[in-house]
This record gives C-alpha cells, sequence and structure tokens, in this order.
C-alpha cells in the first residue's frame, strides 16, 4: 500500500474493494486530493475528527480535521507530494493534546494519510521533522500572538495568548484560513490587508504592517504585525509564521498626540526607525493637499521642490543611518495653487529606554517670509555693495561684533591690502598707533548702545607708507526686532580739510592777535541795518562805549557819528559793497560821553552768508587833528601877524619913494622899484596864508556882486601881459554874459591860474585862455604848454600845501596854496575845477560856473 505504482493501477472495482478494506482497518484513513480537499475518509477519520463522512468529504483537510493540524503533519504532507516517497510522522495534537502517528503515501494526483492515535510517544523524539522550531507548547509562554500559517494561510499552530483574548479555543481556529478567524473577519479591510500580506510573505518576504483586530465583539485591538517565510534547506517554502502584537496602548497613547500635534501651528510629522514615514499633521495634509496615506512610507517626497528632493532624501538618509538630529531648508507644494514656500525641516530621534530609536519626529517651519527677507537683504546688499564701489570713500561694513566683513576696492586700494588682510581686525595694522587707541575705546561704546559712530583717525597709505586723516562714521543696520545685525560705514579722506582749517586756524589766530594787540579799534557792523555787532577793546577804549552796549546791539551808525558826515559813511558803504573795501577817510566818533574823537576809518566786507558784514578799523586820529589845528591857529596867527609890519613897511617905502623923487635923488628909485615888488609878493603870499587860514577856519568872506566875465578876464590878460612878457596870453572866444559872485575872489581863480601857467612852462611862449558858455554855465579853460602833471599828482594839486614832487617842478618856487584856493572859491561859487594834462606837452585847467545858483 505504500507503493505508488500499485495505487496507480486501482480499477474501479478493486477501488471498492479497497474502500471496504479501508473501513475495516484500525486506523484513520484520509485521501487528500493535490489542494489538500478530502476525497475519502474512513469511518474511523470519522471518529477521530469528530465529524460526518459528509462534513469531511469535498472540503479541505486542514479545515475539517483540526484536530489533527500541527506544522510537522502539515509539513509530512508536503514532502510526500515533493518526494513521492512514503514517510510517517509522530506528533502532539495541539488540539487535543493526543499522541498521533501518521503514515503517509502518494497517491495519484494526491495524499493518503493513515492515523494512529497513542496514548504517549512510541517513538523516538527525533521523529518529529527537525525543522519545526515552534509548537503550541513553546509558544503558549509567549504574549505577543503567534501562529503557524501554510502559506495558504491556514492556521497550523497558535499560542494561548490571542486564544485566551478571543475567548476561543484552539481547535476552533486550527485549520481554519486564518482570514477567517473572527480577529479579522470582522472587517473586509483588515481581512483583505491580511491576504495580501500573505500572499507577499508567501513569496519569501517578510511583510511587517499594523492592523486593527477584533478578537471578540466588542474589543478591537491595533496590531504590529509580522509575517516571516520559512524555508527549508532545499529552499523550500515550508510555512508562515504570523506574530503579532498588541499596540493598542502605544496607539492610542499616538492618537493623543497627534490630536496635540493637530493643533500645532507648523507641520509635524512622525516616521518609524527605519525612515518611513508614519503620520503627517492636519496642518500639513491641509498645505500639501494629500492624505495621511499619500504622505505615509517615501509618499511626502512628491511634496517637494524636485530640485529639493534629493538633497533633502540625502540629509534625511544620513540622519536615519547616524541616528542624529537633523536640519535643512526645502520648498514644499501647496496643493491648491501648486506654489512652493521654503520651510525649515528638524527631525529628532526619539528613543526608548535602551537608546533604541523608536521613532522620529519632526517638523516643517514656514521660512518663506525669512527666506525673502533674506534674498531681499542679499539683493539690497548686492546693491549697496555696487553702490560702495562707485563711492569715492572707503567703505566698509562689519558684523555687530565689530568685525569688518567687507570692504569696496578703494579700501583695498588706499591700503594696498588684499581683503583677506583687512577683515575680521586686519585693518587695525593700518590705523595711527595713537588713533587705535582713541578710537577703538569709542568704536565699542557705540558697539553698545547702538549710537551712529563718528570719529576722525589717520590711516596709513598701503603704498607711500603716510598716513591721512579720515572722517570715520559708521551706522547700525538692524533687523525688524530692532537688533543690531550689521554696521555699515565709511571713511571719508579730510585730510585736505584739515589742511585748510589748520591754515584758517592759524589766519584766524593772527587776527585775533591783531584784534588783541589793541593798536587800533576793529569793530564789526551789519550791512544790514547798520548796527554794530562787535568791538575790540581799543575801540571801547577809545569810544568809552562798554561791551554791554555792543551786545545790546544799540550802537548804530546815527548813534555814533555825525549827522553831516553821512554821506562820507553812504559813499564808503557802497564803495565796500561793490570793491570788497572803502577808501579810508576822516570822520568823528560820537562818544558814549558825547565828546567827538577824530579818527580815521577803513573798512572791508566780510561775507558770511547770508548775512554780510564791514570790519572797520579805526585809528584815533585826535592827536594829529590836534597838530593840525595848531599848524592852523599858527598860520593864521603868523599871517596876522606879518601883514600889519609888512603894510606899514609897503607904506613907508613908498613914501620914501615919493621924498626921495622930490629931492631929485632918481638913482634909488629902481632899488626901491625892486625893493616894492619883493614886498608885494611877501604881501601876496602873507594874503594867501591868511586866506588858507580863512579858508581852515571857514570864515573867507564872498561878495555877492554881478560880475561881467568878458571884463574882468580881458582886464586880468592884459594886466597879466605887462608883468609877464615873456608869454604871450592869447584870449579866445568870450562868455558874453555875467554872473552873481565875488569879483576879486573870481579874479583871483584866473590870476592864479595864468601865473602858474606861465610859471610852469618856463620854456613856452604863449598861454592861452579860452572862452565859452552855454545858457546855464560859463567855461573858462587856461591851457599852457609846458612841464605837465603826472597822472597820479592831479588829485592832489588841489590840496593844501601841496606840490609836485617832479625835480623841475621843485626848481620852481612856490608853497601849494594857490590852487587849493582856487579849488575852494570855485566851490564856493557852485563851480567845479578839472585839470587834463600830459606830461612834457602842457596842462589845461577848466573852470565852469553856473551862471544861476541855489541860495
Ligand atoms: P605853487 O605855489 O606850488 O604853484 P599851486 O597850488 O598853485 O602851488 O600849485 C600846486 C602845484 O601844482 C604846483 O607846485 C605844481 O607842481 C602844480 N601845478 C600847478 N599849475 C601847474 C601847471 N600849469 N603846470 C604844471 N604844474 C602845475
Amino acid at each position: 500500500m505504500s507503493n505508488t505504482k500499485q495505487t496507480r493501477r486501482l480499477t474501479p472495482a478493486s477501488s471498492d474493494t479497497l474502500l471496504t478494506m479501508l473501513e475495516t482497518l484500525p486506523g484513520a484513513f484520509f485521501f487528500l486530493n493535490d489542494t489538500d480537499t478530502i476525497v475519502y475518509a474512513n469511518a474511523r477519520a470519522q471518529v477521530i475528527t469528530g465529524a460526518t463522512r459528509e462534513e469531511l468529504r469535498g472540503n479541505p483537510f486542514w479545515r475539517s480535521a483540526p484536530h489533527l493540524v500541527s506544522t510537522a503533519l502539515y509539513q509530512a504532507v508536503l514532502k510526500t507530494r515533493q518526494t513521492q516517497e512514503p514517510t510517517e510522522v509522530e506528533y502532539g495534537s495541539p488540539v487535543t493534546r493526543t499522541w498521533l502517528h501518521v503514515q503517509l503515501a502518494p497517491t495519484m494526483g494526491g495524499v493518503m494519510l493513515q492515523v494512529h492515535q497513542r496514548s504517549a510517544p512510541a517513538r523516538h523524539q527525533e521523529m518529529v521533522p527537525r525543522s519545526q522550531p515552534l509548537s503550541g507548547a513553546v509558544l503558549d509562554g509567549l504574549h505577543a500572538g503567534i501562529a503557524v500559517l501554510t502559506p495558504e494561510g491556514i492556521v497550523l499552530e497558535i499560542n494561548e495568548a490571542p486564544l485566551d483574548g478571543a475567548h476561543m479555543r484552539r481547535e476552533e481556529v486550527i485549520g481554519q484560513p486564518l482570514a477567517q478567524t473572527p480577529w479579522w473577519s470582522f472587517t473586509p479591510a483588515s481581512q483583505e490587508q491580511l491576504r495580501a500580506a500573505i500572499a507577499r510573505a508567501s513569496m519569501g518576504e517578510t511583510v511587517l504592517f499594523e492592523t486593527l483586530v477584533r478578537p471578540r465583539e466588542g474589543m478591537l485591538l491595533h496590531l504590529e504585525v509580522a509575517i516571516t517565510p520559512h524555508v527549508n534547506a532545499d529552499h523550500h517554502l515550508e510555512y508562515l509564521v504570523i506574530a503579532g502584537i498588541d499596540i493598542t496602548a502605544r496607539k492610542r497613547a499616538e492618537d493623543e498626540i497627534r490630536v496635540l500635534v493637530d493643533a500645532i501651528p507648523q507641520f509635524v510629522w512622525m516616521t518609524r526607525p527605519d525612515g518611513s514615514a508614519e503620520y503627517c499633521n492636519q496642518r500639513w495634509c491641509d498645505y500639501t493637499g494629500m492624505t495621511v496615506q499619500q504622505g505615509q512610507g517615501d509618499g511626502w517626497l512628491q511634496a517637494i521642490h524636485p530640485d529639493d528632493q534629493q538633497p533633502t532624501l540625502a540629509v534625511w538618509q544620513r540622519a536615519v543611518q547616524t541616528g542624529t538630529s537633523s536640519e535643512t531648508e526645502m520648498r514644499l507644494r501647496q496643493g491648491t495653487t501648486g506654489d512652493y514656500r521654503w520651510f525649515l525641516v528638524r527631525a529628532v530621534p526619539f528613543t526608548d529606554a535602551q537608546g533604541q530609536i523608536v521613532k522620529w519626529f519632526g517638523t516643517c517651519t514656514d521660512i518663506e517670509e525669512q527666506k525673502r527677507a533674506e534674498q531681499q537683504l542679499k539683493a539690497s546688499e548686492e546693491n549697496l555693495r555696487v553702490l560702495a564701489e562707485t563711492l569715492p570713500q572707503l567703505v566698509w561694513t562689519t558684523g555687530a561684533d565689530n568685525r569688518l566683513d567687507y570692504c569696496n576696492q578703494r579700501y583695498c586700494e588706499y591700503t594696498h591690502a588684499a581683503f583677506e588682510q583687512l577683515q575680521g581686525h586686519g585693518w587695525r595694522q593700518f590705523l595711527h598707533p595713537e588713533d587705535d587707541e582713541g578710537v577703538m575705546p569709542l568704536r565699542y561704546q557705540t558697539l553698545e548702545t547702538g549710537e551712529p559712530f563718528e570719529s576722525e583717525c589717520r590711516l596709513r597709505n598701503g603704498q607711500t607708507g603716510e598716513y591721512r586723516w579720515f572722517l570715520a562714521r559708521g551706522m547700525p543696520v538692524r533687523d525688524e526686532t530692532g537688533q543690531i545685525v550689521k554696521w555699515f560705514g565709511t571713511n571719508t579722506d579730510i585730510e585736505d580739510q584739515k589742511r585748510v582749517e589748520e591754515a584758517l586756524r592759524q589766519s584766524q589766530e593772527r587776527i585775533r592777535a591783531l584784534i588783541d594787540s589793541n593798536i587800533i579799534g576793529i569793530t564789526s557792523g551789519e550791512v544790514e541795518g547798520e548796527v554794530l555787532v562787535e568791538a575790540n577793546d581799543a575801540w571801547l577804549h577809545m569810544s568809552g562805549y562798554t561791551p554791554e552796549d555792543v551786545r545790546s546791539r544799540t550802537l548804530t551808525r546815527a548813534r555814533i557819528t555825525l549827522p553831516e558826515d553821512a554821506p562820507l559813511f553812504e559813499r564808503a558803504l557802497q564803495e565796500v559793497t561793490t570793491r570788497g573795501q572803502h577808501t579810508p577817510f576822516e570822520t568823528e566818533l560820537v562818544c558814549k560821553d558825547g565828546s567827538r574823537l577824530p579818527i580815521l576809518v577803513g573798512g572791508v566786507l566780510f561775507q558770511d552768508h547770508p548775512r554780510q558784514f564791514v570790519v572797520g578799523f579805526m585809528l584815533d586820529n585826535s592827536a594829529r587833528k590836534e597838530l593840525e589845528r595848531r599848524k592852523d591857529d599858527f598860520i593864521s596867527m603868523a599871517s596876522h601877524e606879518l601883514r600889519n609890519p609888512l603894510t606899514a613897511l609897503k607904506l613907508q617905502t613908498s613914501l620914501l619913494q615919493r621924498q626921495l623923487a622930490k629931492q631929485g635923488l632918481q638913482a634909488s628909485v629902481p632899488a626901491l622899484s625892486r625893493m616894492e615888488t619883493q614886498l608885494n609878493t611877501i604881501t601876496r603870499l602873507v594874503e594867501e596864508l591868511l586866506d588858507v587860514s580863512k579858508i581852515q577856519a571857514g570864515r573867507l568872506e564872498y561878495l555877492q556882486e554881478t560880475v561881467d566875465l568878458d571884463a574882468l578876464l580881458g582886464e586880468i590878460a592884459e594886466t597879466m601881459q605887462q608883468t609877464h612878457p615873456s608869454h604871450r596870453i592869447l584870449v579866445h572866444g568870450a562868455v558874453r554874459t555875467s554872473l552873481i559872485g565875488d569879483r576879486d575872489r573870481l579874479g583871483q581863480v584866473f590870476i592864479n591860474l595864468l601865473e602858474n601857467a606861465i610859471k610852469y612852462a618856463p620854456d613856452a611862449q604863449t598861454v592861452e585862455m579860452d572862452l565859452s558858455s552855454s545858457p546855464e554855465t560859463v567855461t573858462i579853460r587856461v591851457r599852457d604848454h609846458g612841464l605837465g602833471i603826472p597822472r597820479e599828482q592831479r588829485d592832489k594839486i588841489f590840496e593844501r600845501f601841496y606840490r609836485a614832487a617832479g625835480p623841475k617842478q621843485r626848481a620852481i618856487s612856490g608853497l601849494g596854496m594857490g590852487l587849493y584856493i582856487v579849488a575852494e572859491i570855485v566851490k564856493r561859487h557852485g563851480g567845479t575845477i578839472t585839470v587834463d594834462s600830459e606830461v612834457g606837452k602842457g596842462s589845461s585847467f577848466t573852470v565852469t560856473l553856473p551862471l544861476t545858483r541855489d541860495a
């Protein structure tokens, strides 16, 4: 019967015989086809399994005979089928705990089993296939639910733990497809999950998954399930071991965490120790538009920007391998808009008491704004740098710690150093040692206070070794929280400015020395308003005013000068504003006590935008004036004193002349006549002296009479011609009018002019007089062909006692009074006198007199 060939030769007739025989045999017989369906079971088999023949026949063996099922039997069936050799197996039934001995033989397309029940193992333990590592007894000690399955998922063995939970007996489970047991059958999803896992495991893969099972009504468990395939030495799949660990408590804790985590505004996720994603919070789902399931495993990668996927994965894998926290930045796609935003991703491993990583926790923080701000900062820094390169200054930036982190090209050029030599504190080697001590403490102080920094310091030119002065300025750059993140600074070359300042300081010192020397009075007054605003001690001393008077701004021009001098000041002011300075003039200062102080005034314009000042220089002129006064007094006195004896002398001379004539002593007449001429000359000099002193004193008197000018001038010309035969006096034209004036004084004018014309033209033969008139004026010009007058002296010849300095003029006698008197008389007649001259050619004096005069 263990012969395969015999069974193959069975005929229908003989099969009946065989069946009868089988029914009588003491052992239980099962005939299984190639799908382990029972095609035949004898009566004894019905007894052992407690099932009817109908319940057995046509049904799967492993399900219909749970009492007999074991891994050992299963393996033996497989072996018989594979080897086509009879075999036998002895084992304890996991259900009945009775000892069974089964003999197996191959049949055509199937296997035949003969089962014997025994009370005790008749055979030695070696009979049990060695490859059976698990038995119900062994597994019962474990808390985990463990079962051995056929590759199809039929339960061959199961331990106590799951049976207890399900309130089930072992026989209710053994031989059943696991997916149909109450644990799994409560929902098609769980069932399907298990079937799929078994299918994968039976292909040789270890399958891990989490699932929900229901051992009994009202009890739900979370299981972490592992299905491991077991292969024999020939690499044939023998069976599957399924182990399930209750993770319900953990799941609950995790769920609670999730509720919390979902409330966190960031994206939060968890992965398994191997890095495969397990969970992402609601916010992550909302943002990416993915479900938790889609994000699981490595589904989350889909939400990352294609360019960031590889780098992110690389960082993540390294973190998982090394078990250390990781941090990276990446762009995540927003599900609804498709836009990407930047996120900072952090992952931290979570370890158990043994230090084993049980999970990874991670967060994604939106840093888009920050990134944008950074980019903007970068862009603006870029702009700043471009700008900085165009600036003529040395431009630098430092961090909040004062370490230089940027400088422009100009800085490098000036110091003749590369940026690397200047960065950090490198630049300080170019700072003047004295300034280093002065500048750096200030710098650190401003670093603390955050105030803008400004200081002057010397920096060495790297090429020439010379130091130049720079104005260093630094401004803090703050972030939106007000924190200083940078300092932006410039160094401006102020060497030239410093030099100018120094020169100015020196010149100011010199001016100050002049002012303080108190030799001359110095004032400064506003052009606008003509108020004195400053005065030195010398001025205060000469005027008697106090510094308070100056400060109070009450010293106006009207107060400190004479009303009659106003035209002088007005002229000076006009001159100073157009030329920058005015010609010094004499005037009088009205002192504080009301007295008048003769002064000589000069002034220059001083521009202090927008205002203009006149700086006045005043010399006390009183000593000179006093001298002049004394001289005038002397002249006046002397001329008076001389006139009387001269008049007496002249009288006596003419008396003597007449007496001698009477006595007929003619020989003495010429001598006396010469005496008379000399006396006349002296008399004229004394008269002139007297006139001058009268003019000075303002006491020269004028008659108001009608003067026939033609007659007067004709008379004068005639007389002069007689006394001066050396020159011919030619009169051209006539004025044909008369005017009101002093006949003698006007005569004095033309006599003087004619005398000079003759005197200063010793080699000429003629002197001309041109007369003309207009309805308003008469003009008399006296022309000579003599020495002429140099240009620079032409104005001065009208001054008192002025005589031209040339040697030829000096050789001609005179006292410099004539033209002074002439000018005064012309002036008093409301007229003008001008001179035209060419040295060596001659001069021409023009007198213009008005015909009618006011007052
Ligand atoms: P003086 O007594 O010296 O002639 P005046 O007052 O008449 O004094 O003249 C002043 C000066 O002007 C003279 O010293 C002389 O140098 C110059 N001067 C006057 N008239 C003439 C002239 N016609 N030609 C040249 N120089 C003249």
